[in-house]
């Protein structure tokens, strides 16, 4: 029985059906774009199938599906799975933007209605704050739902949990801004544009070029090859 070559195969399979639960993401900007380098956008979504991702990168995008996993098991051991949902698209009322959310909650634990949003990061190391994408990416899901549900609590965590070494982190006390999330509404809408060729998609540089497969004839690539530190392994899109 030979399981590499078995899970080459199978790991592709699972990535393609969990990528397919987001739908065709060429269609619309989400909010793990919104905060992303425009010309890797730009490329991701017109040619989605350009440059696969290889082994490696995609057994670490199962990983964050791992922890996703790991910590809703959490949850329903602990009884509450009555208090939430996972994978919530949330959609824009008038343009093509939406968001996945890892788990919305309707209620704190005390049954205390609120909304709550959840959002998963598998990690190396828990960072001392928040990376700026993952704020991004928070602030574009808590912003929609502040357009869809005006009234009530709203807020928002990111849970950063490094399977490695058994760490969890919650970077708590997030709220809907108004300012960012209009920021990130024009962000997302001038990348629509990128898309229907009628801005420039630009490159600009982060630690993710390292983890970029665009990078090999990206304009803005002078920098050395770095290594990727912690990182948003469930929400790179393949
Ligand atoms: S290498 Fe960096 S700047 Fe270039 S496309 Fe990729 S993410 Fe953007």
């Amino acid at each position: 029985m030979n399981l590499i070559s078995f899970f080459e195969t199978a790991v592709s399979a699972l990535n393609n059906s969990k990528s397919a639960e987001l739908g065709d993401r060429s269609k619309y900007i989400g909010s793990s774009d919104v905060g992303a380098c425009a010309r890797k956008v730009y490329l991701q979504k017109r040619h989605p199938d350009a440059i696969p991702p290889d082994f490696c990168t995609m057994m670490k995008f199962s990983r964050g599906h791992v922890a996703e996993t790991l910590i809703e098991n959490i949850f329903d051991a602990a009884g509450v799975e009555h208090l939430y949902d996972t994978q919530v698209e949330v959609k824009h009322p008038e343009y093509p933007l939406k968001a996945h959310v890892d788990f919305l909650f309707y209620a704190d634990f005390d049954g205390t209605p609120q909304l709550h949003v959840i959002e998963v990061k598998s990690v190396n190391g828990i960072p001392d704050e928040p990376y700026p994408q993952w704020i991004d990416q928070l602030t574009f899901q808590l912003g929609l739902l502040r357009i869809k549900y005006p009234k009530g609590k709203l807020g928002g965590s990111i849970l950063a949990i490094d399977l490695n070494a058994g760490a969890v982190h919650q970077f708590n006390g997030f709220r809907h801004n108004k300012s960012l999330f209009n920021y990130l509404q024009n962000r997302a809408l001038h990348l629509l544009d990128c898309l229907a060729d009628k801005a420039e998609a630009e490159p600009s540089t982060s630690h993710l070029c390292s983890y970029c497969s665009y990078r090999s004839d990206c304009p803005a690539m002078t920098l050395p090859k770095v290594e990727l530190p912690v990182e948003i392994e469930t929400d790179v899109p393949f």
